[in-house]
């Protein structure tokens, strides 16, 4: 006789002691079946857990069944619930109880696995896993993951509802609105030759609702960028797009740490406190090295430039000569790391473009500093003055880095992350989310002899630094701020130009002509000639989110059917050819490279 499976009446990892002696309808899959000749058991799961079923002669047909079994077949089962006495299994919330097969029904069977999905530890490969994704999803490490993302998902939805977000939807077939990467393009049928571009954000069109009327707008919005394969990005992202007018930075930020402090409070059960710190951007390249530091530990960068001058050390003479800085970062405890793991670390900096990692062990001699390895013999002479200056005492090192601002920034950014990790000095269980404020407006690119926006070109000046657009733009900063966790960029956003004539401005500096400008932002610099009121927002990525709080490796393992680093979607093979009467109809033609051999 068939199951009513459709009236379940507990989930499989819902039954306790107390449902002793109640009838249970549960239905999922076959975890594991075990078959002891006189008694069958089943492990039957579903999202909620695991339930014993156990069959024996009594079981009548289901026994048979129960015995034809395999793993992931999809089964109903109704039977009265019955404690386990000398049997309980305290691994699992349900193990006092099992359930005495009367009726059990297979809903649908299970071919043979690409793998097991009740396996403790999957060593299958990551193209399988995705190519079955479908299966790698039942696995409770992966529900849990995507349980999580739902839940910060609400906490959002949630927070800006409270607080009158309207959401309202922007096109996903519209034109390029530039964030610094590739637009995807859709090539349009009944207007030949012309594509659409997929939004790389919501951008303009957020601002338009601010220019509409709205005061308040949230959305949590898909966004594609093509960028270049770069280790963990995908094509598709998820962002928390948000926009609010009559602001200022401050208005925002407020709003964004009480967003922060409900994802905090409901999907992870942890208080966070606010406001966040706030740091500029070239305080956090001097101290960092990086404009979005990991400050759960020290390792600071120090500038002894000047200390330098005073070492008779060809390499450190030769980068302040051209104007350049030598730095510093003293790492405790790291006299004990072997020779083979410096020298390691000095390969790695020349794999980024580096020359070297000048160091020196600090040690202690007859009651003095004594300075060995690396560059020691250099800086002896001045050793007791260096340690004090640096704060270095016996048992550590000290590794040196000199060339340019940018170069120094760069590699001692990488030796100080890679050093808390060999040293293990990153507490675990910390979250340091802090503001980034004041970036430059624009940075200046030698390769392209142009400026570019270090945001996007709607980011607003600083209004004491707008006389310097003329004069020297480089140093004019912006109200944008970036927020950071554990050194990761989780969500950025500044306030807007709000007047053409500074948007046009903006665009000239950036070298955008105004043909150019017409063409594609005709429409904003329209906008900006109605009564725009000043405006600012923000946007988080979902998917970074998700990943931090449930510590996932990658933003692949966050989404539901990720793309691989070579942005194929191994389950669908997506992207595939199209047939030759699709390419027709949109007047296209491919032009291949020529095969390689
Ligand atoms: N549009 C920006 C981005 O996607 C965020 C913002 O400025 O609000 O990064």
């Amino acid at each position: 006789m068939a199951v009513a499976y459709n009236k379940r009446t507990h989930r499989c990892g819902e039954l306790r002691a107390s449902d002793v002696d109640q009838v249970a309808t549960l239905s999922g899959w076959v975890h594991t079946v075990r078959d002891h000749g006189g008694m069958a058991f089943i492990d039957i799961r579903d999202h909620t857990g695991i339930a014993q079923i156990r069959c024996t002669d009594e079981s009548g047909a289901a026994f048979e069944l129960a015995r034809s079994l395999h793993n992931e077949d999809v089964i109903s089962v109704v039977g009265k619930v019955v404690h386990r006495g000398e049997f309980v299994n305290p691994k699992i919330p349900t193990g006092e109880v099992e359930v005495l097969a009367g009726e059990l029904d297979v809903l649908s069977r299970c071919d043979a696995l690409p793998f097991q999905v009740n396996e403790e530890k999957l060593e299958t490969s990551e193209e399988t896993l995705l190519r079955y994704r479908f299966l790698h999803l039942r696995r409770p490490e992966i529900q849990k993951v995507f349980r999580l993302r739902a839940a910060i998902a609400r906490a959002i939805r949630e927070f800006f509802n409270d607080n009158e977000f309207i959401e309202i939807e922007t096109p996903f077939l519209t034109k390029s609105t530039p964030e610094g990467a590739r637009d995807y393009l859709v090539p349009s049928r009944v207007r030949p030759g012309a594509f659409y571009a997929l939004p790389q954000s919501p951008q303009l069109f957020k601002q338009l609702f601010m220019i509409g009327g709205f005061d308040r707008y949230a959305q949590i919005v898909r966004c594609f960028r093509d960028e270049d394969l770069r280790a963990d990005r995908q094509p598709e992202f998820t962002q928390l797009d948000m926009e609010m007018a009559f602001v200022q930075r401050d208005d925002v930020m407020e709003m964004v740490e009480g967003c922060v402090k409900r994802i905090f409070k409901e999907a992870m059960g942890i208080d966070i406190p606010t406001p966040f710190p706030r740091i500029t951007e070239e305080e956090a390249m001097k101290r960092f090295g990086i404009d979005r530091p990991d400050t759960r530990f020290g390792m600071e960068l120090q500038d002894i430039t000047e200390l330098m001058k005073e070492v008779d050390f060809k390499v450190f003479a030769e980068a302040i000569g051209a104007g350049g800085v030598v730095k510093c970062l003293v790492a405790e405890g790291a006299a004990s790391l072997t020779r083979k793991v410096t020298d390691g670390l000095t390969e790695e900096i020349k794999g980024i473009g580096g020359t070297g990692l000048p160091s020196v062990k600090v040690g202690e001699k007859d009651g003095a500093i004594e300075l060995t390895t690396g560059i020691a013999k250099f800086l002896q002479p001045m050793a007791a003055k260096l340690c004090e200056t640096v704060g270095a005492k016996p048992g550590d090192a000290i590794f040196f880095m000199p060339g340019t601002f940018a170069d120094v920034s760069k590699y001692l950014h990488y030796t100080r992350t890679q050093l808390a990790k060999m040293l293990d000095v990153i507490p675990k269980d910390r979250w340091d989310l802090l503001w980034v404020i004041d970036f430059p407006l624009v940075v200046w690119d030698e390769d392209e002899k142009r400026w570019f926006s270090t945001h996007h070109p709607f980011t607003a000046p600083i209004d004491e630094d707008v006389a310097l657009l003329d004069t020297d733009p480089g140093k004019v900063r912006d109200k944008a701020y970036d927020l950071v966790l554990n050194g990761i960029e989780m969500a950025g956003g500044s306030i807007r130009i709000h007047q053409q004539e500074v948007q046009k401005k903006i665009f000239t500096l950036l070298g955008i002509s105004e043909e150019e400008a017409k063409e594609k932002f005709e429409f904003l610099l329209d906008a900006l000639r109605f009564g725009a009121p000043p405006h600012g927002g923000i946007a988080f990525g979902l998917d970074r989110w998700a990943m931090l709080l449930s510590h996932a490796d990658s933003l692949r393992e966050v989404i539901a059917f990720p793309k691989t680093q070579r942005a194929v979607c191994p389950l669908t093979n997506a992207p595939g050819p199209v047939a030759a009467d699709q390419l027709d109809e949109l007047y296209l033609a491919t032009k291949l490279p020529p095969a390689k051999t």
